[in-house]
């Protein structure tokens, strides 16, 4: 089988690697550089995610796949501290201790909230996706607990779509994220970061004859029925079957119809490398304050500085349609402001932005969970039933392996 596969990050790779050596495979990258969101910045010293990331200890996909390209050995597991900077303060909230003094939930908010938490991974979430999260932790938790406590998490991933955020996503997520010791939760990265996971396996997907075609972005897909079967073409070449692995906005722009509608938000991920800290040796700091990105992730507070030799930090920050143009000077004036930063002390900025950098999980989501069913296309991405209901690398390498399992079951 001719296979061609639309999108050089971790989905499309995974699918690639899985599938050449028993079909003939190629896959289409637009940018120069493979990995997507998972892609990086490289100096002469160091890589570094354009997106900040780490992963879970109950990512057994990922550990499988590391096994697999003999990268476990590059596993480290780190802490990750968390704060918050709330009225022009960091207010450290990873210990117990910690949490005890912050000033803005009382004992009794904090003795609900901890119940609350600890007992959401037992809730259903089938009705929980109809409400939002907004009227479910006021109804549950009030209003004080909603704003002091997850209306920046969630303001800080959603932007201003945050208050039609479904229920669901954040009870997941508050149920993935309880799994904390005193020290803070532990979290998974690569040593070197992950673009050792995507050069191997974007090496031995070559290495088992995957072509692979970077800065070239698909333009054209047709769909060709002829009375010796079907097939498509995309950009000119013919293929058995097609692998879409980009958003089905992008999908749709290219001619494939009966996509699902599935809403999308761009994020904007500034970088800066710092002399110093400023976070007080915090890695997620989540503001509060107004300010143009929602929070200030430290990588060289998560991983080790040593790697780097300066201090690395992203701001991060959510939109719908497009970013505004003066953004990256509006972040890096705010945040010199706030964390009183001379502007001398920044050694370089970068910024990445992607339009198509999740789904947004607002109400009534799960209805987009239907796969098309187009003979001869399979879909494994972002909005996979697999990323739901919280996209991550965890997500992408399940719903590649998974269309990849359904390939190799029909016997093509
Ligand atoms: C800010 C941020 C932080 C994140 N942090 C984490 C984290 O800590 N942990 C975690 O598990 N997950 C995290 N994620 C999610 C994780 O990055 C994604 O779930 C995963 O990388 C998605 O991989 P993918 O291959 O499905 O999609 P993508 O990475 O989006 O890959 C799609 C690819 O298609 C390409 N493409 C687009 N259009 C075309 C075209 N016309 N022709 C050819 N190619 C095209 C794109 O360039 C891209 O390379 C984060 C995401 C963001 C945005």
């Amino acid at each position: 089988m001719r296979i061609g596969i639309i999108g050089g990050g971790l989905a499309g790779l995974v699918a690639g690697y899985a599938l050449a050596g028993n079909h003939e495979v190629v896959i289409f990258e637009r940018e120069s550089d493979l990995g997507g969101l998972l892609s990086s910045y490289r100096n002469e010293r160091y890589s570094i995610e354009r997106f900040y990331h780490h992963f879970f200890s109950g990512d057994t996909a990922l550990m499988n796949l590391l096994e697999e390209l003999d990268l476990t050995n590059d596993i480290i597991w780190l802490s990750g501290s968390t704060g918050s900077f709330t009225d022009g303060v960091i207010h450290p909230l990873t210990t117990p201790m910690e949490i005890l003094r912050y000033q803005y939930l009382s004992f009794i908010d904090k003795i609900r909230l901890g119940m609350f938490t600890m007992q959401a991974s037992g809730l259903d979430m089938t009705p929980l996706d109809a409400i939002t999260a907004r009227e479910f932790i006021v109804s549950r938790l009030g209003e004080r607990i909603y704003h002091s406590f997850f209306e920046p998490l969630l303001k800080s991933k959603f932007g201003q779509n945050a208050d039609q955020v479904s229920a669901a996503w954040l009870i997941s997520r508050v149920a993935i994220r309880s799994n904390r010791g005193v020290e803070g939760e532990r979290l998974g990265y690569l040593k070197g970061g992950f673009s050792v996971l995507i050069d191997r396996l974007s090496s031995a997907a070559s290495e088992r004859g995957c072509r692979i075609n970077t800065g070239t972005p698909v333009t054209s897909v047709t769909r060709i029925t002829s009375p010796k079967g079907s097939g498509w073409e995309i950009n000119g070449e013919c293929f058995d079957l097609l692998i879409g692995t980009v958003s089905p906005r992008i999908l749709t722009d290219l001619g494939i119809s009966g996509i699902p509608d599935i809403p999308y938000q761009g994020a904007a991920c500034m970088t800066l490398a710092l002399s110093r800290d400023v976070a007080q040796g915090i890695y997620w700091l989540n503001v509060t304050d107004p300010a143009p990105y929602g929070a200030v992730v430290s990588h060289t507070n998560f991983a080790p500085f040593e790697w780097y030799g300066e201090h690395l930090v992203y701001l991060a920050s959510y939109f719908t349609g497009t970013p505004d143009p003066a953004l990256q000077e509006k972040m890096l004036s705010d945040f010199c402001t706030k964390f009183s930063v001379d502007p001398q002390e920044v050694l370089w900025t970068r910024i990445a932005i992607d339009r198509d950098a999740g789904p947004l999980y607002l109400t009534g989501y799960k209805h987009n969970l239907i796969e098309p069913s187009i003979p001869g296309l399979y879909l494994a991405g972002m909005f996979s039933p697999e990323n739901y209901p919280e996209r991550s690398i965890e997500g992408s390498i399940k719903a590649a392996r998974r269309v990849v399992e359904g390939i190799q079951s029909c016997e093509y």
